[in-house]
């Protein structure tokens, strides 16, 4: 079973589609969700709109709804995870405006809750697990990296260079995002701020050695929570703020090339387009597996932003 759901995901593309709650004190708002269908259809409601244009259908592989847990989202990702200490490498993205669950979903809201872990915890969890489960006949070496591209600049938060931290535990893994967060160049305040307008990739590189035979195999797998693909208004947008929201609209146009290009067999991929795409180059295509969350926010004032997320969703779908 779970090697068939590894096979079906064999060099293609996922697109899932999560739909933010409500944040607490707007229980009662309007949503523009009207419908999620069992087939990965939604349809949204543009208030806005009237008659047959104020309704439109998306089509993705999946797309939960505001009350799916964080374990549930993670069911359907949990076989790449497995894949990536079989030699695999995998692509997860998080992708939305800012504010519509990104971090969330990858991170989860606390670091100490375990029934609320994001994808990135789950996954690091089930990777040392099945290191361990196999240990009578792999050895495995397993090494993170964490960076950030800003401005189309990279930077690495665990050690200057960006190099390697082997680690062999959940908890060493955690430790060292502790302190890649710390490293960041700039005070917490100002945290949030600046993570919604860079890139964030932890990336897991694995080393096996079957113990039998001698043979090597080499796995890795990126977490990357996108900066916001909100539209700054132009006439408002000066200095930096505008030079931040050039680099990421061009950022993340170009990763839409690339996985359109990808999805659609194209014979040239143009990754050289930007920082994110060079970064990744080696895990998107070919053998590996991406899987993208699309996310949106549910209300009425977000539909502009919800309307071109979901077509940038389908575009690489
Ligand atoms: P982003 O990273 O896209 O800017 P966040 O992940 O920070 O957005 O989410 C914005 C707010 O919404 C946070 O307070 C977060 O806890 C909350 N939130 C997001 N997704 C969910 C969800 N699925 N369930 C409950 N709360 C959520
Ligand atoms: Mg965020």
């Amino acid at each position: 079973m779970l090697y068939n759901q590894v096979q079906d995901l064999k060099g293609t593309i996922r697109v899932y589609c999560r739909v933010r709650p409500f944040l607490q004190g707007q229980t009662n708002g309007q949503s523009t969700v009207y419908y999620i269908g069992e087939n990965g259809n939604i349809m949204i409601v543009n208030p806005l709109k009237q008659g047959k244009d104020a309704r439109k259908v998306f089509s993705f592989n999946k797309v939960f709804g505001q009350n799916v847990s964080q374990e549930q989202i993670y069911i359907d990702t949990q076989p790449l995870i497995r894949s990536v200490l079989d030699g695999f490498n995998v692509c997860i993205f998080a992708y939305g405006q800012t504010g519509s669950g990104k971090t969330y979903t990858m991170s989860g809201p606390d670091m100490t809750t375990e029934q609320t872990w994001g994808v990135n915890y789950r996954a690091l969890r089930d990777l040392f697990q099945i290191y361990k489960e196999r240990s009578d006949f792999i050895r495995y070496e397993v090494g993170v990296q964490m960076i950030e591209i800003y401005n189309e600049q990279l930077n690495g938060l665990n050690v200057p260079d960006a190099s390697w931290v082997p680690v062999s535990s959940t908890q060493d893994v955690l430790e060292f995002m502790r302190i890649g967060q710390k490293n960041r160049a700039v005070g917490a305040t100002a945290l949030n701020e600046r993570s919604s307008r860079s890139h964030s990739v932890l990336t897991i590189h694995v080393y096996g050695k079957e113990l039998v035979s001698g043979s090597i195999l080499k796995g890795c797998l990126h977490l990357v929570d996108l900066a916001g693909s909100e539209r700054v208004d132009k006439s408002e947008a000066v200095g930096e703020r505008l030079k931040e929201a050039q680099h990421i609209n061009r950022s993340l146009s170009a990763l839409g090339d690339v996985i359109s290009a990808l999805a659609q067999k194209s014979a040239h991929i143009p990754y050289r387009n930007s920082k994110l795409t060079q970064v990744l180059q080696d895990s998107l295509g070919g053998q590996a597996k991406t899987l993208m969350f699309v996310h949106i926010s549910p209300e009425v004032n977000a539909i502009g932003e919800t309307i071109s997320t979901l077509k940038f969703a389908e575009r690489v779908a």
